[in-house]
């Protein structure tokens, strides 16, 4: 499986992907900011899931969900947003605007993995 990690600080980028490996995912790319996620996408195409930060430089993670929904090509990639709790206000606009699951950080592994199951990426 394939994860796209997209968050501005490179530590939190490390911790997912350590949360993910052991959940069977072998191959990722990462990204600082929405911006830069769309051009992944478009070198890489679609990835099984995207961990999405809220706050970004150039493109924060809301517009990057907007973004990433108006292309068809991308409508299987599952999308989880990375709140902080001051930014849990601000989740229910990117679950409308197409975000399938999110996560409070901080957190451990198996929250991770319990998202996953959640929205079927892992069993
Ligand atoms: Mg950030």
């Amino acid at each position: 499986m394939r994860a796209l990690l997209i968050d501005d600080s490179r530590t939190m980028r490390s911790i997912l992907k350590r949360a993910l490996s052991p959940l069977g995912f072998e191959q990722f790319a990462e990204a600082g900011d929405g911006a830069e996620a769309l051009v992944r996408l478009a070198e890489l195409g679609a990835f099984d899931v995207a961990f999405v930060d809220w706050n970004m430089p150039n493109m924060n993670g809301l517009e990057l969900v907007k973004a990433v929904r108006k292309n068809a090509d991308y409508a299987e990639m599952k999308l989880v947003m990375c709140t902080t709790e001051s930014d849990l206000q601000h989740v229910q606009s990117a679950m409308e605007a197409g975000a399938n699951e999110y996560v409070m950080k901080p957190f451990t592994p198996d929250m991770i993995g319990e998202k996953l199951s959640m929205i079927g990426v892992v069993s």
